[in-house]
């Protein structure tokens, strides 16, 4: 970014810079909407115009480093591996993560979650969470966008029971049925 003082008088008045900015995007709007004009006509098909990915009805393919939507992951008897340890609301910058925690009945484990929830209004997707987790409790391998509909807030809220229903969904159906479930929930609201 320039600094001020680098900037000359014109860059100075802000209002010349504005008025580009809107000259450069109307440019490309305008543009773009009459290429896709004449593509509908059948004409001028070796001009590119831009795209908007319709998802969740289309998508691009993701990396398997992608950050998705959050799964709390499973022991081998399908309780939680969460310990309650708060290490992740912890490093959340978002602040989104809610936690109660709760004794475990089994005392080698001593904590579980009585409640986790994750604001995904407020998340930011940014994985620190994950990096945090010292259990590999968390995690946001499931190559799926967060829920873009609803009509509350509490509709954006993942509750433990959700996030562990996301990592048997995940075992059993694998990232494309997990999608196609998530397109169904979409298609459905
Ligand atoms: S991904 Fe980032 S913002 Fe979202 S819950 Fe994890 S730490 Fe918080
Ligand atoms: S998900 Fe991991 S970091 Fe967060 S409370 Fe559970 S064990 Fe601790």
């Amino acid at each position: 970014m320039q600094r001020v003082e680098h900037m000359g008088l014109w860059e100075r008045l802000y209002f010349p810079e504005i008025l580009r900015g809107l000259m450069v995007t109307g440019y490309h709007f305008w543009r773009n909407l009459f290429v896709h004009i004449l593509h509908q006509a059948g004409l001028a098909k070796n001009l590119e115009a831009a795209q908007t990915v319709q998802y969740p009805d289309e998508r691009w393919p993701y990396p398997d480093t992608f950050r998705g939507r959050h799964r709390l992951t499973l022991k081998q008897d399908d309780t939680v591996q969460c310990t309650a340890c708060f290490l992740c609301a912890t490093a959340c910058p978002a602040e989104c993560i809610y936690i109660q925690a709760g004794e475990y009945p089994d005392k080698p484990v001593e904590k579980y979650p009585v409640r986790y929830e994750i604001d995904t209004l407020r998340c930011i997707y940014c994985g620190f969470c994950v990096e945090a987790c010292p259990c590999d409790a968390i995690r946001m391998d499931t190559g799926l966008h967060p829920a873009n509909w609803g009509f509350s807030r509490k509709d954006f809220v993942e509750d433990r029971e959700l996030l562990m229903q996301r990592s048997r969904d995940l075992d059993a159906k694998g990232k494309e049925g997990l999608y196609e479930e998530h397109v169904r929930r979409y298609r459905h609201v």
